[in-house]
């Protein structure tokens, strides 16, 4: 099954292999230096669709 991640800010990651983890941190890095999204938070916002 895929994995699905909708970030706030309008970004969506649609991952068929299993790498949506790693992407979902980078992306919340580079996009949200700010936030202080634990990598637990972040796996929370991934879906399996
Ligand atoms: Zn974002």
């Amino acid at each position: 099954m895929a994995k699905m991640l909708s970030c706030p800010c309008g970004w969506t990651l649609i991952s068929p292999q299993g790498v949506e983890d790693v992407n979902a941190l980078i992306h919340a890095k580079d996009c949200h230096p700010g936030l202080t999204e634990t990598e637990d938070e972040v796996l929370k916002m991934i879906k399996t669709v």
